[in-house]
């Protein structure tokens, strides 16, 4: 009785863990920078390296990067706590999370190489945390069966033709013009 008693609430703790590992991906300020970076990786559409835009595309693509290592660390310790099985708690995180990671192993790539075309003299110091995305990537492609799944979390290539990603076929679009903060509000 009291192991099945622990077992429940230990299964509770890795469960509320799972919610809020998910709930920062799909939180309102992750929905705002997945649209700025969604947006641009779909219309396959140059960053204007005038105005606001650069400096909000780098801080959505820094912020959905802290967002990926903080997922990456949580889901290690449920990995570890399980010693290596996936139980309920982190199968169901793995479903959750597949879609959002399958997205970003071309996004982020894709988006990089627009913040350094838009302006090669303003470095994007992203390394560890490609690498810890990297990680997760990895980690998660062991975890399905689904030969689909493991292709999309397959690494990302810079060679479209390898690449499962449709954004490779959107021809490129130039710019928008810049959008300067407080412009055109004088009265
Ligand atoms: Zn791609
Ligand atoms: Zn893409």
């Amino acid at each position: 009785m009291t192991l099945l008693v622990w077992r429940k609430s230990r299964l509770t703790a890795r469960l509320e863990i799972v919610r809020s590992l998910h709930a920062e991906l799909i939180s309102d300020s992750a929905a705002k920078d997945r649209h700025t970076l969604g947006s641009l990786h779909w219309q396959n559409r140059e960053i204007n390296p005038d105005g606001a835009e650069r400096g909000e595309v780098m801080s959505a693509y820094f912020a959905m990067l802290w967002r990926f290592e903080r997922l990456h660390a949580g889901r290690k310790v449920l990995l570890e706590e399980g010693n290596g099985s996936r139980d309920v708690a982190l199968k169901m995180l793995d479903e959750q999370v597949y879609t959002h990671v399958a997205e970003y192993v071309c996004t982020f790539p894709v988006i990089k190489d627009k913040l350094v075309e838009s302006n090669g003299d303003d470095p994007v110091f992203d390394g560890a945390y490609l690498k810890t995305f990297d990680q997760l990537r990895r980690s998660l492609v062991d975890s399905f069966d689904d030969p689909e799944k493991k292709a999309r979390l397959g690494a990302h290539t810079n060679n479209t033709e390898k690449c499962n990603c449709k954004c490779h076929e959107v021809p490129a679009k130039p710019p928008l013009p810049a959008q300067r903060p407080f412009s055109g509000a004088s009265a």
